[in-house]
């Protein structure tokens, strides 16, 4: 084998994989459109199995280390509430929670990976014949749409999201589900409160959005008129949510996806960071271990397509459930006896 791959994309996936190709030995091209890293941007959940893949691509210490890392202690203060205030489940004792924001995610990535900034790929064939080409452009893929064509372009979810970090702590963290809309609170740190909410809508929005919000969420109860009070128009993020089809593989020919391009989800359990740098991992082990790239790259499709893609329709099927319009009472009725029952079990 010849060793040799042009990643596209400095995204979560595109420096997972190149952390992991470097790892075993490879020598590794990273193109990326943007001129720079981002150096703002908001926290990210790390579930388990990602934190191992971190760890497995020598990125896990300097993601902990870094001020962007946060973790919840055996779930402490975690709920799941309504506007009014009354809780429909607090969160399970024991499982601790991992939050990084993602400018100290990715600088984690990107040490001693070379990218090359302001480049472009406006046509991946021009990388036909390199060795392995990683399309790990995001949501939007032009390494996808090369593969697979117009029908795998990204769909709209028929939600959209805003994000931020507002200074200082809160007491208490977790989600407010609300018919239609739904509002989220994290830690950023010891001195700081990420903040993300959604609704169901077609499109985006124009700034500004502050009074947008104000009017969506302002008169919700307790910690979420504490931070609404806190958000400025400046740090909001605002964007549509979107997911891609169902690949019939993550691979063809010389060319694999990773990250976002592979499978956008929704937000709503917080697993496409995750997920793309276990691609990352996996795509590194997998064509390292095998005899050819053909072997390799099938184990990858193997080892990641069936179970990411199970959690793109979980990912959905859950934003669906929390920002449901009718039948909540039912719903919360149903939570609220989940939560009655689990409380022996967990306390
Ligand atoms: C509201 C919201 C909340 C989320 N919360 C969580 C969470 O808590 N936990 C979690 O795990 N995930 C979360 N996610 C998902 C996570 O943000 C994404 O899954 C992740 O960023 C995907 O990384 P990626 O590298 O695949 O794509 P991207 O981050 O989109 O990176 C793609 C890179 O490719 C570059 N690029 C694109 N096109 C080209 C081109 N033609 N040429 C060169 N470069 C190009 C881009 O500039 C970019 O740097 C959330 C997402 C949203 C929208």
């Amino acid at each position: 084998m010849r060793n040799e791959a042009v990643i596209i994309g400095a995204g979560i996936g595109g420096l997972s994989t190149a952390r992991s190709l470097a790892r075993h030995g490879w020598s590794v091209t990273v193109l990326e459109q943007a001129s720079a890293l981002p150096s703002t941007g908001t926290m990210l959940g790390m579930w388990p199995q990602a934190v191992s893949a971190l760890d497995a691509i020598g990125a896990g210490e300097a993601a902990r280390s870094s001020g962007g890392w946060a973790h919840i202690s055996g779930g402490a203060g975690t709920r799941l509430w309504t506007p009014e205030g009354r809780t429909l489940m607090s969160a399970p004792g024991g499982a601790d929670l991992n939050l990084v924001a993602r400018p100290a995610l990715l600088a984690a990535l990107a040490r001693d990976v070379d990218i090359s900034f302001d480049t472009r790929v406006d046509d991946p064939d021009l990388y036909k014949d390199a060795y392995l080409v990683v399309g790990a452009d995001g949501t939007f893929s032009r390494s996808r749409h090369r593969m697979f064509g117009d029908r795998f372009s990204a769909r709209p979810l028929g939600a959209v999201a805003w994000r931020g970090t507002v200074p200082g702590s809160v007491r208490e963290h977790g989600e407010i589900w609300a018919p239609g809309a739904l509002f989220g609170i994290t830690p950023a740190g010891p001195d700081a409160t990420n903040w993300y909410a959604c609704i169901n809508a077609d499109s985006t929005f124009d700034a500004p959005h502050l009074p947008r919000l104000t009017e969506r969420f302002g008169s919700w109860r307790g910690t979420v008129r504490d931070v609404m009070d806190r958000i400025e128009e400046d740090g909001i993020l605002h964007h549509g949510l979107f997911e891609t089809p169902k690949l019939p593989s993550f691979t063809r020919g010389n060319t694999a996806l990773v990250g976002d391009a592979a499978h956008a989800m929704a937000p709503f359990l917080g697993r496409g960071a995750c997920e793309s740098i276990v691609d990352g991992a996996a795509l590194g082990r997998a064509v390292a271990k095998a005899s050819t790239l053909d072997a390799g790259l099938a184990a990858y499709d193997r080892a990641r397509r069936a179970r990411s893609q199970r959690l793109v329709r979980s990912s959905r099927l859950m934003g669906r459930f929390a920002m449901m319009r009718t039948g909540v009472q039912a719903r919360n009725a149903v939570i609220g006896t989940i939560g009655k029952l689990m409380k022996p079990l967990i306390s």
